[in-house]
């Protein structure tokens, strides 16, 4: 993983757990938020923090905000600054630009301006619990296009101690089993006599279908 510079506007709940997990991931980490009493708590969580407003343009120069690789407008409920801070920082020429947007008309609005991406963390984390209350097996899942995607799903009790070939993913669900994730190692390409173990993490590539099928009968 390569070292990346990030500047985070906006120290709420979203900034701030954003800023904390990128500071573990081992980068750089610059904290910029108005709200002095968020700076505090924050300062010697990240690399840098500063108390600043991000629609001050001379402000915005001054942190030396366009040489970071990646900065992120973690402004919801103020939809005025954070398109403003987004426009500046477009403008500055930071190469990667991404804004958290409260509704579709904020996104669009983010989109015009050009900013790189755009995430509705309610929104997606809405989505995501839902489908893990429905597949009480699935821990999470990628979509990797609109018919495919990528699940990992738990191995439960009722099926442990069967190998591949017993549960017949493939052939019986139309799911290939990509990695089993085991307490000790990861299993990559497993093939027909492999085991699976209860707790195991199985990494499964299908139609969403296919996938909620074999979830739902097989495990
Ligand atoms: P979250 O949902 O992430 O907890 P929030 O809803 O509590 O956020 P928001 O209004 O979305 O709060 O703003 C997030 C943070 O952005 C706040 O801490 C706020 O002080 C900061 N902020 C708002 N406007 C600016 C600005 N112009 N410059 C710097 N920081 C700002
Ligand atoms: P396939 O063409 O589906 O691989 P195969 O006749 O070559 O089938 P094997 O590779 O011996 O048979 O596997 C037997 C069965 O075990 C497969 O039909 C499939 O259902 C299951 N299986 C083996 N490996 C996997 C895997 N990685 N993911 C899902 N299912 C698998
Ligand atoms: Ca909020």
């Amino acid at each position: 993983m390569a070292f990346i510079q990030y500047a985070v506007i906006g120290l709420g709940r979203f900034g701030s757990s954003l800023s904390q997990e990128l500071t573990q991931l081992g980068h750089e980490v610059l904290g910029i938020d108005r709200d002095e009493e968020k700076v505090d708590e924050m300062s010697d969580k990240l690399t840098h923090t500063v108390v600043a407003d991000a629609t001050d343009e001379e402000v915005l120069r001054s942190l030396g905000v366009r040489n970071f690789d990646c900065a992120v407008v973690a402004i919801g409920d103020n939809i005025q600054a954070s398109i403003m801070a987004a426009i500046l920082l477009k403008e500055l020429g930071v190469k990667t630009v991404v804004a958290k947007a409260l509704t579709d008309q904020h996104a669009k609005v983010l989109e015009k301006i050009g900013v790189d991406r755009i995430i509705f963390p309610e929104r997606d984390m809405g989505v995501r619990v839902a489908h893990q209350l429905v597949s009480p097996n699935l821990l999470d899942y990628i979509e990797l296009s609109k018919n495919y995607t990528i699940a990992e799903l738990v191995v439960s009790r009722r099926i442990s101690g069967l190998t591949l070939k017993e549960l017949d993913p493939r052939a019986k669900y139309g799911c290939s089993i990509v990695a089993i994730n085991k307490t000790d190692d990861v299993i990559i390409a497993p093939t027909a006599e492999d085991v699976l173990h209860e707790k195991d993490v199985m990494v499964v590539i299908g139609t969403k279908e296919q996938i909620d099928t074999f979830e739902s009968r097989a495990i």
